[in-house]
């Protein structure tokens, strides 16, 4: 039988932010159960972080966190599986080994540092995995103005533009992942 795919989301652990994010984080956690898929993720459990991995769970689907010792305090305790590391780079290796895909809803500096290594990682050629950009109200427009700077200074080959790609919503996220083949990238050396 074909294992069902496993897709690592990156997002924020604030209980303070607008609505519309959280909105989204319920949308993808049901519809990545929907499709089948498993969560992996941070394993906490504030903010859009406890809102997608309760919403997976209350569509039928499957919940992986994966947390550093020191955080535990703080993990979602109902995930199906709670991967403790002892640390967090541990984590994010564990995390990415374990997911077929991935995607980065609104986040703060955790979120931001996640979803920057995924990329680099995929422009090294360590992977060739699917990366995709929930730009939900805009806002990571800041952030993807900084990438087109680097393009046009030449910091990065605009070839690697093909590294992620960026969506408004959060099912248009999974329907790019079920749909994703690998782009053809330039070694970068
Ligand atoms: P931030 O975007 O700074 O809110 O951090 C969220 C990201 O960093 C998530 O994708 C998590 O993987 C990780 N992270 C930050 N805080 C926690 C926490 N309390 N428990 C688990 N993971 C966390």
């Amino acid at each position: 039988m074909k294992q069902s795919k496993s897709i690592c989301v990156y997002c924020s652990s604030s209980d303070s932010i607008d609505p519309a994010f959280t909105d989204q984080a319920v949308l993808l956690g049901a519809a990545l159960a929907g499709k089948g898929f498993s969560l992996v993720y941070g394993g906490g459990m504030h903010g859009l972080m406890g809102s997608l991995a309760a919403s997976v769970q209350e569509n039928g689907g499957r919940v992986i966190g994966v947390i550093p010792e020191a955080l535990v305090p703080h993990a979602f305790s109902q995930a199906d599986e709670l991967i403790v590391t002892k640390d967090m780079r541990k984590r994010k290796a564990s995390m990415e080994n374990r997911a077929d895909a991935f995607i980065a809803l609104a986040g703060g500096f955790g979120t931001l540092e996640e979803l920057l290594e995924i990329i680099t990682l995929k422009q090294l050629q360590f992977h060739q995995k699917a990366v995709v950009i929930v730009n939900t109200l805009g806002f990571y427009d800041h952030l993807l103005n900084q990438f087109e700077h680097l393009y046009e200074s030449h910091f990065v080959n605009p070839a690697y533009k093909q590294l992620y790609h960026v969506v408004e919503n959060a099912i248009q996220a999974v329907e790019f992942i079920e749909g994703y083949v690998p782009a053809k990238l330039p070694s970068k050396y």
